[in-house]
């Protein structure tokens, strides 16, 4: 990546603004279900204490709408934040103003202090410059570690660099080196696989791709629209109607690009979208009027896993079925566990594809899992993420 990072700058008695992704799942309650987000910006904290930065962190959580609203308030996050580091985290009653420029002048080096809700202001997602200016006012250095909201263009992601030096944090890094090699200069053969529920959702991804890999799977609820363009019926199975022509488009552009572009060749079917429902096997020319295709099938997956294993680089974004439902899940499990196998760079983007690996099991065998389900569908896009050219170019 041509941005600079942190490791470039001194930092020692600096006041760093640190903008992470600690947009963490909570109950009723307002208990943190799952912390992995705050997990992953752990080693730019560190490494900002440790060279005796005085770090200044903030964040969004959730959707308060410009208001303040306590069940959207980032307390929870400070203390949780502080058990992982094992040290105090001060917590800011707001972002701006008075308030935070005290917390912000009682730090020593080495401490941190967590702000308050960003989008407890709507200036926040409005991008206003004045109050992207109050933010860079409480710092000497801004760092963006936040992946997760980097295709957004607020003030805490891209307003507040106009303000003071902005560099990217080691998430950051990671997320933009590692896909963007992947999508730049990848090791080949380079092997994408997508699915989920949608073709519209994906379309750009799609195209984007086309341009650059071997191998295009397609798989989950998208591939029915697929078949269909190819003469198939599809029955009752989730299909865009309008976007058979698009669908028709796409096939002929992997041919045209000497793309090798694979659908399944057998599925499995239900005649309700349940969990009880019986299921049974068929080839996809076999598909009755009654029934929809819930998964692929075995022969599929095992086509689809032998492209995997051998390939030196795989993009997986979206899953083969409905993986939520145990007698639909066995083709994403298949291909999480050919990725997991296979020993090139193994990606996976995408939030229900990474819920989906972390359920296989197989997270700790790849290469990379993006924290980012928005920013790493339109990173493999092709698209310019916002929060990442805000950043400053490496000298
Ligand atoms: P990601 O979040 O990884 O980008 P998507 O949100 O695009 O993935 O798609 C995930 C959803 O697609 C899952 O909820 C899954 O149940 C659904 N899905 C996958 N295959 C099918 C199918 N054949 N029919 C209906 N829904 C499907
Ligand atoms: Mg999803």
């Amino acid at each position: 990546m041509n941005k600079a990072g942190i490791e470039e700058i001194k930092v020692e008695g600096k006041r760093v603004f640190v903008r992470v992704d600690f947009n963490v799942p909570m109950d009723d309650q307002l208990n943190i279900t799952d912390d992995t987000r705050i997990k992953a910006a752990l080693p730019t904290i560190n490494y900002l204490v440790e060279n005796g930065a005085k770090v200044i962190l903030a964040s969004h959580l959730g959707r308060p709408k410009g208001k303040v609203n306590p069940k959207y308030s980032l307390a929870p996050v400070a203390a949780r934040l502080g058990q992982l580091l094992n040290k105090q985290v001060f917590m800011a009653k707001d972002c701006i103003g008075a308030e935070a420029e005290a917390e912000v002048n009682h730090l020593n080096n080495g401490q941190v202090l967590l702000l308050e809700n960003v989008r407890f202001y709507q200036e926040e997602e409005e991008n206003a410059p004045e109050f992207a200016k109050k933010l860079a006012d409480l710092a000497e250095i801004y760092v963006n570690d936040a992946f997760g909201t980097a295709h957004r263009a607020h003030a805490s992601t891209e307003g507040i660099a106009r303000y003071i030096p902005a560099y990217a944090g080691f998430l950051m890094k990671k997320e933009v080196d590692i896909m963007g090699k992947a999508l730049e200069n990848p090791s080949r053969p380079f092997v994408a696989v997508i699915g989920g529920a949608k073709v519209s959702d994906k379309i750009a991804v799609i195209e984007n791709l086309l341009k650059k890999v071997d191998i295009l799977i397609i798989g989950g609820g998208m591939a029915n629209t697929f078949l269909k363009a190819q003469g198939y019926e599809v029955g009752k199975s989730l299909v865009e109607d309008d976007k058979v022509g698009l669908a028709q488009e796409l096939l002929i552009q992997a041919q045209t690009a000497g793309v090798r572009l694979m659908l399944p060749t057998d599925v499995i079917v239900a005649k309700e979208f349940s969990p009880d429902a019986p299921s049974r096997i068929v080839k996809v020319s076999e598909i009755q009027p009654e029934e929809q295709a819930l998964d692929i099938g075995p022969e599929s997956s095992e086509k689809f896993a032998k492209a995997i294993i051998p390939a030196s680089t795989v993009i997986w974004n979206g899953p083969m079925g409905v993986f939520e439902m145990a007698p639909f899940a066995g083709g994403t499990e298949k291909i999480a566990k050919a990725m997991a196998e296979c020993q090139g760079a193994t990606i996976v983007g995408g939030g229900d594809s990474v819920a989906a690996v972390e359920k296989m099991g197989v997270a700790e065998k790849l290469t990379h899992i993006s924290t980012g389900g928005g920013a790493s569908l339109e990173f493999l896009e092709g698209k310019v993420l916002p929060g990442v050219a805000a950043l400053q170019d490496r000298q």
